[in-house]
Formats: C-alpha cells, sequence, structure tokens
C-alpha cells in the first residue's frame, strides 16, 4: 500500500493488504486472522475434519499447499487426535520440482513434519518430461492430444490416492484455492462436462470399496493472491517458479479471463465460486450436494478405482507407457 491507512478491523495498526472485493484495508494480523477464519469457516460448512482423521496433505512447495500445511497444523492440534502426513508428488520437471522440493522439505521440518516423496518415475518409470517427449511422438491420437497438466494431474491424483491407502489415510487435503475452483467450474462449463462441475466439491464421497480415499479441500474459501501474502506474513517456506507446462494449459486461459475481470469488476471471482456452490445445491437438490463431491459410479476393470468409464485416465495414461 502506498499512503499509511489504518486496519479497518482493528482501528489501530497500520493497514498492509486491500482487499477490494471487500473494501477492506487490513493489519497482517487481522488479514491473518480473515485467513485462518475462512479456512475454520470451510471447516466447519462441509465437515472436513473430525478427531480420529489420519491426513494426507498434498504439499507442493508452492504458496497455496505451504499456506495449507500451517493452517491445517494449527486446526488438527486445537481439535485434537488428528494426524497429518504431508506427502510430495515429484513429478519429475527439470529446473522446477526441485527447487520446489527443497521448499516443501524446510516447510515440513519447521512444523516438526517428515516429508515423504512419491515420483512419476516410481510409478511409470517415466518422469513427467519424458513422458511428454513420448507423448509428441506417440501415434495414438487420444495420447498425443492429451495437454501436459491434463497427464500431470491424472497420474498427480492417482499418485496422492495411492500414497494415502499406503500410509492408512482416510482422507487427502489439497490446497485447491477459491480460483482453482472457479476456474475449475469455468472450465468444465466451457467443454460442456458436467460431471466435471459434480465431482468440483469441497469434500469427495466415501467410498465404500476402500480404494478411493475422500479430497477435501481447505482453501476452497480463499482467494489465490492471499495464499502468498498468508505466507510472506508468517514466514512460510515457498517456490514462487512457474511450472514450464502451465503455457500449454486452457486453464491459463480461464485464469487470465478471470483475474482481468476482477481487476475491472471486483468480487466477481468470488461470485463465480458462489455460483458453482449454488449451482451444486440446486442440480442436485440435497442438502448433501451442498458437501459431497459426487464420485463416478463404476469401476475401472485395471485398478478397481471409481471411474465412469471401462478404465480410468490414469490407468490409460499408465497403458500409453507401457504399464
Ligand atoms: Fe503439472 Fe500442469 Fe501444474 Fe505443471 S502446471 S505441475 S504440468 S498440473
Amino acid at each position: 500500500m502506498s499512503s499509511q491507512v489504518t486496519c479497518n478491523c482493528c482501528q489501530k495498526r497500520n493497514a498492509v493488504i486491500s482487499l477490494d472485493y471487500s473494501g477492506l484495508d487490513l493489519c497482517p494480523q487481522c488479514f491473518c486472522e480473515l485467513f485462518e477464519r475462512r479456512v475454520r469457516k470451510a471447516n466447519r460448512d462441509f465437515a472436513m475434519l473430525r478427531r480420529g482423521d489420519r491426513i494426507v496433505v498434498g504439499v507442493s512447495g508452492g504458496k497455496d499447499s505451504a499456506a495449507m500445511l500451517h493452517v491445517l497444523d494449527k486446526l488438527a492440534k486445537k481439535i485434537g487426535n488428528i494426524t497429518l502426513v504431508p506427502v510430495l508428488v515429484d513429478e519429475g520437471i527439470k529446473g522446477y520440482r526441485e527447487k520446489a522440493k527443497k521448499k516443501a522439505e524446510a516447510l515440513c521440518k519447521a512444523h516438526g513434519y517428515a516429508l515423504t516423496v512419491y515420483s512419476f518415475s516410481d510409478l511409470s518409470n517415466h518422469s513427467l518430461d519424458q513422458i511428454i517427449k513420448l507423448r509428441e511422438k506417440s501415434q495414438d491420437p487420444q495420447f498425443r492430444t492429451m495437454g501436459a497438466c491434463a497427464i500431470c494431474g491424472t497420474l498427480r491424483k492417482y499418485l496422492l490416492n495411492k500414497a494415502a491407502l499406503k500410509l492408512k489415510a482416510n482422507k487427502v487435503a489439497i490446497g485447491h484455492n477459491a480460483d482453482d475452483i472457479g476456474q475449475t467450474f469455468l472450465m468444465n462449463v466451457l467443454r460442456a462436462d458436467p460431471d466435471g462441475v459434480s465431482r468440483l466439491g469441497p469434500v469427495s464421497e466415501n467410498d465404500e470399496d476402500g480404494l478411493t480415499v475422500p479430497r477435501i479441500k481447505p482453501l476452497i474459501y480463499v482467494p489465490e493472491r492471499e495464499c502468498a501474502y498468508y505466507c510472506e506474513l508468517k514466514g512460510l517456506s515457498y517456490h514462487l517458479g512457474e511450472c514450464p507446462y502451465a503455457v500449454e494449459a486452457f486453464r491459463g486461459i480461464v485464469k487470465d479471463f478471470l483475474n482481468d475481470s476482477e481487476k475491472k469488476y471486483p468480487g466477481i471471482k468470488f461470485n463465480v465460486l458462489k455460483s458453482y456452490l449454488n449451482l451444486r445445491t440446486q442440480l442436485e437438490g440435497s442438502s448433501s450436494a451442498k458437501s459431497n463431491a459426487k464420485q463416478p459410479s463404476g469401476k475401472c476393470e485395471k485398478c478397481g478405482g471409481k471411474c465412469a468409464k471401462k478404465v480410468c485416465r490414469a490407468c490409460q495414461v499408465l497403458e500409453f507407457l507401457g504399464k
């Protein structure tokens, strides 16, 4: 902030952050309290954390997961009898993931956790960099047209679930923030993918087969920009670089559109999030739809995981890689 403004909340300290969508100027302390209140609200609204939980926390080294681990650590201690198990998925992206991994290790160490790492190479004998080279040479039209993020996201989700099963966790926490949810919602609308919309919820359904560990999204009410502020103010270790494959993502176009719109019409990103949450409740026509993302009802014939087709997307990608 350029000139000195008093915090609108405590009316005492100097404001350092302007939240244009609400017109609030906040000091570091009041901002961090607001941030944590939003995570607690998400927890209350969607019943994310329970005593006795053992939660794999997806940590990438980035700002979102750093903020998530810090707040979940506080919340878990407050609720009691909750174990957090930070897990990093190393996709094998040269010049990017190694740096982020170091930051994630430092973050976990500072919070007293060991970081467990699962890598794409262990799963498929190929790093993401190698998979992308194979994709470019592939004769298979389905594989050749898959975006790097679609491949990466599919294998990452599969690996995190595998990690959760192996580590005997009953939940996986992922650092999707309000921007991510809004972007994914719009992407699903633009792709005419209503199933994608119904799977997007803040908490996924329990799986009676025990093969798909439910996912929770504690940052659903937190804008992306504020995760970075929070990390800075709390002195959390995080990596600022951008993945080299991000440029080819459709998400980038939707993200730019929402960021530009937010500048012109502050609050629009929250409106997209609200629209998504309202639409889900209305579409499903039940109160449970407010909290539970629908799992597909079929099973993958290769891995047995929940899947709308005969073979799930992760098993398809592994097939392309000869596994
Ligand atoms: Fe993976 Fe895409 Fe994210 Fe890079 S930007 S880490 S390729 S999902």
